[in-house]
Formats: C-alpha cells, structure tokens, sequence
C-alpha cells in the first residue's frame, strides 16, 4: 500500500461518514474513521490456515489498545502517521482516543495476549476463546485516599468487535441460553491473520449494574458477560464464575467441533487438526464437555471420546498459591451445568480405580469438591508451567505425585512478552537507536539484541540510552501532569513497582521501606539524588489487606507531599487504574524495576521482563524469571536479595517464621510498621482502622513473610541507588539487560510451545 493509496482511502471514509475531509474532523472522529479503515485492511487478510490449529482457551485476553499494534502488523502504521502529519494531526493524539478493552485482569491475561501476537507473527493458525465481558475488570478511583470501582464501559458503537452472527445453544441447568460469537481479527506481522473469539450470551443486559460494580448475582441470563472474575465472597458470586467457565467452554468446544467437521476432517482425529490449550483452570470443564459432545452427538464411545480428548488438551498452570488452585463443590456443577457431572464422575472413578483413594491425586475429594487441574493433569497430555523454577517446584512439591504418575507429560514453557508492543511500539526512541547501532535485524529475531553487548564500551551509545531514558521519564512527567496533576522530577530515580496488589508480590515491603527512607530523612539523611517511588496495582474488591495497602501507599503520598522538610529528596505516586495503556508509558520510563515477590511464590512474572527490555534494572527475589534473568545478566547487572525457595518452603514446612520477632529486633522495622498509626498518619488522611489491620497483619501474621527480607531489601536497594550515581557503569548495566532480553520474547516461547505441545508446522 502506497501513502497515496492510504490517504485516499482515509479521505473517502472521513466524507463517508463525516462528510469532512481529514484535516476538518476531530481526533475522536479520526480514530472512528482509522478504526473502520483498518479493520477493513484486516479482513482482507487471509486466514492463517494449516491442517493443523492451535485454540488457546483463556478467561482473559488483556490485550490493550489495538490501533497502533494493527497498523504496524499491516504496515500502514508510517504511512498514516506521514500522511496525519500533513493534514496537522498527530498519531499519538489519536491513539488516546481509543478505549482499552478491559477483557483481563494482570500477567495472565497479557500473556494470552502477547501469545496470540507471536502465534500470527509465526504465521501459525491459532485462535483465542474467550468471553466479551461488557464492563470487564472495574475501572480504579481514588476518593479519599481509597480505592473506588466503577464499571469500565469499553465496548463503543464501533469498536474492533466482528459480529459473526453465528449462536450457539448452552444447557445450564434452569434451560437453554444463547451464545453469540463475536471476532476481533488478530493480524500478523507477516501478513495473515487469526483470530480472537469472544462468546456474549444474547440476553445480556448492562441495565441491570447500579452503584459501582453492584448487580444481581442471582440473575446469570442477563449478569453472566457483564463482569470479569465477579466477587467470589459469596456463595452466589462463586456460582456465577462455575456459570461463565461452562458458557465460555461449552461455545469453544461447539465452535471447534464445528470448525473441524466443516474442514472435513474425522473427530475420531480430531487431535491430529486441533490442539486445545488450558490456560489455567478457567477452561478446564473443556475436557468434559468435549466427551459429553463428541458421545452425545458424534456417536463415539465414552473410551474413544477419553482417548481423542486426552490427545488433544494441554494444560498451563500458573500459580502455586493453593487458593487460586480451583476446586468447585459438585453441587454447583449440578446446578449450573449438570450434564457435565456423570462424566467427571465417571472420569474421577477411573482415576479411582486406577490409582485408590488418594486427596492429592483424586479428582473429586472427600468433601465432593472437583479439582480442576487433577482433572486437567490426567485427561490433558501436556502440563506446563512458566518458568524454570516454577516447573521445578510443580515437578518437586506441588504436583509431585503427578509427576511420579507421568513424567513425560510435565514441561517447562518460560513467559514471554511481545518485542512489537513492549518495545517497537512504546518505546520507538530506544528501538531507533538499537537500529541505528544493529540493524534492523532483531525485530525478527530478538536474540540479534546480544550484538549490544559487544558495544558496552561505546561512549557515544552509552549517551545515547541514557538520553531516551530521559526523554521517556519526561515524557511520562509531562502525561500525567497534563491528565492528573501529578508532578515528576525527571532527574530523579524512577524505581517502579507496577503490578497486580497481592501480599505475595509484597508492595507492602515497598512501602516500609519509603517509611524507613521518609524516618531517615526526617533524621537529617538526605539521599544523593532524589527518588520517585511510583506504583501502579488494582486490587481485587473483596480482598481487604489489598486495599488497606493501597491506603497506606496513598497516606504516604500524601504525607511526604505535605512535608517540606522531605519532598525535595522523595515523592511516591500511586497511579490511578494501572493497565496496558499506563504500562506502555510508565515501564520505558523506569530506572529500578521492583520485582520483589517471596521467593518460589510467583510463577514466572512478565512485567520483569518488559522492564529490562526497555532498560530497567531490576532489583528482585530470585523467584519467578528473575531467576532466568539473572543467569542471563550476571550478578553486577541485577540487585538480587532475600531467602531464597528452598529456605522459604522450608519456613513453611516447619511453621515457626515469627514476624513479631524481626519487629523486636529490628528498629528500621518498628518504626516504620508503628508509624502506620501514629499521629502524623492519622493527620495525611490515615483511615485507623485500615491502618491498624494492616500493622496487625504484618505483626502477628505476614503469611508471605515481608519481615523476613526486609532488612536485605534495604542494604540492596540502598546498594542499588548509590551505583546509580556511578553514571557510566549504570549505563552498562542497562545496556546489558536490553542485550540480553532476547530471549523473553513470546516469539521464542511460542516456538517452544509448537515444538514440544502443538507441532502445528
Ligand atoms: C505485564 C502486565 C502485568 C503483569 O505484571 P507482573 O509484574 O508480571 O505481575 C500486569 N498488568 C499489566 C497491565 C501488564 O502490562
């Protein structure tokens, strides 16, 4: 496509359907008139076909704003931007139109994401399945130093939805609903495209939401896609959630059935065409809604349906927090979907019968709960976790029984992150200047990045990054002071912990530490260079300590804007709703990327590795990648501290890990933890009883063991902030990650998945 052609198609659609020509419209015009443009450049594209698919089954797909990531996979992304430019518009201005689709929730809904990105870049054929929640994961407010939920109301008239017009019929137990299948086109880099399909039951009503994020749970043919991982305090809720996984896996399996029998293709082999992909539990009820279709309807046997299925089903675990591990009483499946319970039964006693009663390995346990991932473990053919170290503890503790039953079914599949989104497309300033030292090489292949290495002693590039490190933190500087206010020292360090709020990610050891540093300062020791510590998280509704962390980040804000004596030297900000969006800005502006979780409790973490990508040094636990992280940078390009797995499951096993004891001993710990409820709290806006539950939380209970590492955290992080005023040799360390990044791109990790679990091509 010529610039010429572009524009000439640009301007016929802005007189379609303004009748203005594209200099007259306004931005918000120009990303409708882009939108239908662009959408029609993608379904021109064919199909990615293969005799063989790949449907990668999710409950989320956060997959951010689409416009600038489907004009660079179509190659229109700078001829529009010239032609913009010569009508006075700006690109940027109009991206900033467009609504983030709120169809996930953190790290796992991204990396469903980033995975479809590679899947169409490689040119393989692979759809995401998935629901079309209306208002999706809640939209984040801050009043009165809390948070606040609203519903996030992204879908607009238009928007990148397909209709497809096609329906499908689900069976809950109170009766027949319909599912309607929405598409958004998914387009490679390399041309081609796939797609991502988005289930919505047709009785939907958004009238229904009133005060927030409020609704009648009871009400599943008009709540059931409003609301993304709706409350699970109640009973109703968690009902609610056994209702969407069976809509969600029931419309996929039907489509895929579908997709197969009009390809042609025998279901008996059916898992020489389709490979099925379990991200997480959420799916896992496809395993037996597969063989109660393919033996209701397809005449299989119930040992044939068992067969094809168990060769077609792969399962991703994500988490080794036992209660995010999901078992769903039997009773709920009654009612929501009880055709599916002779089957798991039948399915649970052949385990039975097989291998005797045993809790660890059974499907349904003594208290008639159903354990997803057993059930995923037995009848899937392939179990993955996310990173080295995760899949050694699957393999070692979590899941060692299965691992003793199926050896070869367990493998490791480390996390990966798109390079297009998290560098060429938010960080155009750093991706210019590798080319114009490398190539432009490793836009295809991310290892290329390693050619930086050799050039660690060049001065002038050195200069170079640490400029557009500058330029990002300015710019950043200048958006949120333009959308909120807010006002950042670009001068300053920026060390950013932006991430899902979980206890077991342990931003509540971040904020001790800014307590101890705002004691110090207020003691008369002043920091070499001022320090912005900036957050981004969201936090689940019904969890409570999450919010009370949150409330204690936004007293500390407030707090240090108040005081004189110690804003010139510090300033944290707690971002408002953390998404894909703010991430895109906030990541390529971070000198310290804090990823401190207890070590052996995150799976695999991929905003670590967007942080190096763009730069960052990260100070970390060795858990997660951060473990592959530091083999791959060595030890001066990474602050690592704290106990590491081994030592934390040990403190589990024995149960003796005391907090109070580290309180008693450690006066850095008590004063910050005693300075959550003082009087100078209490007058920035300190809630008391937030406050106080949080202070007795780390006391006398931090189940993921905050004091146990703090004191480490501190030395390291100190450490880490004097190295940076060695300029030169930080420069280095940056340098040294980006080269090294090549290897967390999901191009890579999708390679890997077709290696070993698909072989599509
Ligand atoms: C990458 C990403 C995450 C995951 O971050 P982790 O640090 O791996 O937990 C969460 N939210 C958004 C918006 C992201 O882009």
């Amino acid at each position: 496509m010529t610039a010429y052609e572009v524009e000439k198609a640009l301007d016929t659609m802005t007189k379609t359907m303004y009748n203005k020509s594209i200099k007259e419209c306004s931005d918000k015009e120009l990303f409708y008139s882009i939108l239908q443009l662009t959408k029609g450049y993608s379904s021109m594209q064919k199909d990615i076909d293969g005799d063989k698919k790949v449907y990668y089954i999710s409950a989320e797909f956060l997959i951010g704003k689409l416009l600038s990531n489907n004009l660079i996979n179509l190659g229109l992304y700078d001829q529009l931007n010239e032609i913009l430019e010569k009508n006075g518009k700006e690109l940027a201005n109009i991206e900033e139109q467009e609504l983030e689709p709120s169809l996930g929730n953190g790290g796992l809904g991204r990396l469903a994401a980033c995975f479809l990105d590679s899947i169409a870049n490689l040119q393989l054929p692979g759809d995401g399945c998935g629901l079309n929640y209306h208002f999706g994961l809640f939209k984040q407010k801050f009043e009165n130093l809390q948070q606040k939920t609203e519903k996030n109301d992204w879908i607009e008239t238009q928007s990148w939805l397909n209709d497809t017009k096609k329906v499908y019929d689900i069976d809950f137990g109170y009766g027949k609903v319909k599912s309607h299948l929405y598409t958004i086109d998914v387009p490679g880099y390399n041309g081609g495209k796939n797609h991502l399909n988005l289930f919505d039951i047709e009785t939907v009503d958004e009238n229904i939401v009133y005060n927030g994020i409020n609704f009648p749970q009871w009400d599943v043919s008009k709540n059931l896609t409003l609301f993304l991982y709706p409350d699970d305090s109640t009973k109703q809720g968690r009902l609610l959630r056994v209702y969407q996984q069976y809509f969600m896996v029931s419309s996929s399996a039907q489509m895929i059935l579908e997709e197969l029998k009009s390809k042609g293709h025998d279901l008996h082999k059916m898992n020489e065409h389709a490979k099925i992909q379990i991200n997480d539990t959420h799916p896992s009820m496809v395993i037996p809604e597969l063989i109660r279709l393919l033996t209701q309807n397809e005449g299989f046997s119930f040992d044939e349906a068992v067969d094809v299925v168990s060769k077609t089903c792969a399962y991703t675990n994500h988490t080794i927090l036992a209660e995010a591990l999901e078992k769903w009483p039997v009773d709920f499946l009654e009612t929501a979907c009880p055709q599916l319970v002779p089957i798991i039964r039948e399915l649970d006693k052949r385990i039975k019968n097989k291998y005797g009663y045993n809790e660890k390995i059974n499907i349904i346990d003594s208290q008639n709960r159903i354990h997803m991932a057993h059930m995923d473990i037995h009848y899937g053919y392939s179990v993955n976790g996310v990173a080295q170290l995760h899949t050694e503890i699957l393999k070692k503790s979590e899941l060692n029984e299965f691992y003793k039953l199926y050896p070869e079914k367990f493998n490791n599949k480390t996390n990966g992150i798109t390079f297009r989104r998290w560098l060429l497309s938010c960080n155009k300033e750093l991706s210019n200047l590798i080319s114009s030292y490398i190539g432009n090489e490793y836009k295809k292949d991310a290892t290329e990045l390693e050619k930086l290495k050799a050039l660690a002693d060049n001065q002038e590039l050195l200069n170079k990054l640490e400029n557009v490190k500058y330029i990002k933190k300015v710019q950043l500087s200048e958006y949120l002071d333009k959308t909120s206010g807010i006002k950042l020292d670009p001068n300053s360090i920026f060390d950013i912990q932006a991430k899902r709020l979980h206890e077991y990610k342990r931003q509540q050891m971040n904020l001790l530490y800014i307590i101890n540093k705002y004691q110090e300062i207020k003691a008369g020791k002043i920091p070499e260079r001022p320090i912005t510590f900036i957050f981004g998280a969201k936090a689940a509704p019904a969890y409570t300590i999450a919010q009370d962390i949150i409330h204690a980040i936004l007293v500390m804000q407030e707090t240090i804007k108040n005081d004189k004596d110690v804003s010139p030297y510090m300033n944290v900000v707690m971002l408002e709703n953390y998404n894909v969006s703010l991430a895109e800005k906030v990541i390529p502006a971070c000198d310290i990327s804090e990823q401190i979780s207890l070590a052996s409790k995150e799976a695999s973490g991929t905003g670590n590795m967007k942080f190096m990508l763009n730069g960052a040094v990260t100070l970390g636990t060795d858990d997660g990648a951060n473990v592959e992280i530091h083999e791959l940078v060595g030890d001066d390009n990474i602050y690592i501290f704290g106990k590491d797995s081994d030592t934390v499951i040990k403190l589990y096993e024995e149960g003796t890990y005391n907090p109070k004891e580290y309180y008693d001993k450690n006066n850095d710990i008590k004063n910050a933890i005693d300075f959550l409820t003082s009087d100078i709290a209490m007058k920035n806006g300190g809630n008391y009883e937030r406050l106080n539950r949080l202070k007795n939380e780390l006391l006398y209970k931090d189940w993921f063991k905050t004091l146990l590492d703090f004191e480490d955290y501190k030395i390291t992080k100190d450490k880490a902030f004097k190295d940076y005023e060695n300029r030169n040799e930080w420069k280095k360390k940056m340098l040294v990650n980006i080269s090294q990044a090549g290897y967390f791109s999901s191009d890579r990790t999708i390679s890997d998945y077709n290696k070993d679990i698909w072989k599509l091509k």
